[in-house]
């Protein structure tokens, strides 16, 4: 089967890294974007499963999560491990703000630390401008013969 999932860290990416409470803007509509189109949207933390979860429910995105799981050990090369995952949830896309820290197993996408609560922050602008346009006003930007989410599918 081919990669689709979508792996994202918690910490500093989805969620600010100091207080852990504020969600980066554009992440609810990223995730849900995501879910629009069938992707699975996996969450994993150094802080464990359950860490994670618990920060996507007081975020409000835990309608948008597929599943949750924990950084655990790291391989020989520092590289965190990636947990046992069913094949639908092979990670096609890595997102990270310590992108050096993820396996090489898809695209690793590395984004700024979210280190406060900011309104201003568009690092994830670029990946939400991925996914296809929303039904609504056309968007021509997209090349349609492209795979702009790397889902492996041609359209
Ligand atoms: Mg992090």
């Amino acid at each position: 089967m081919t990669a689709r999932a979508w792996l994202f860290d918690v910490d500093g990416t989805l969620l600010d890294s100091v207080t852990g409470t504020s969600l980066r803007p554009l992440a609810r509509e990223l995730l849900a974007g995501l879910r629009e189109l069938d992707v699975p949207v996996l969450l994993w933390s150094a802080g464990g499963a359950d860490y994670a979860r618990r920060r996507a429910e007081s975020a409000g995105i835990a309608d948008l999560v597929t599943a949750v799981h924990v950084k655990a050990e790291r391989d020989g090369r520092g590289h965190w491990v990636l947990p046992a995952l069913p094949p639908e949830h092979a990670p096609a896309v890595l997102v990270d703000d310590l992108p050096h820290e993820v396996p090489p197993v898809g695209e690793v996408v590395g984004v700024p630390p979210y280190v406060g609560p900011n309104p201003h922050d568009t690092a994830l602008a670029a990946l939400l401008r991925r996914l296809p346009a929303r039904a609504g006003p056309r968007d021509e930007t997209h090349s349609n013969d492209e795979d702009p989410l790397n889902t492996g599918r041609t359209r």
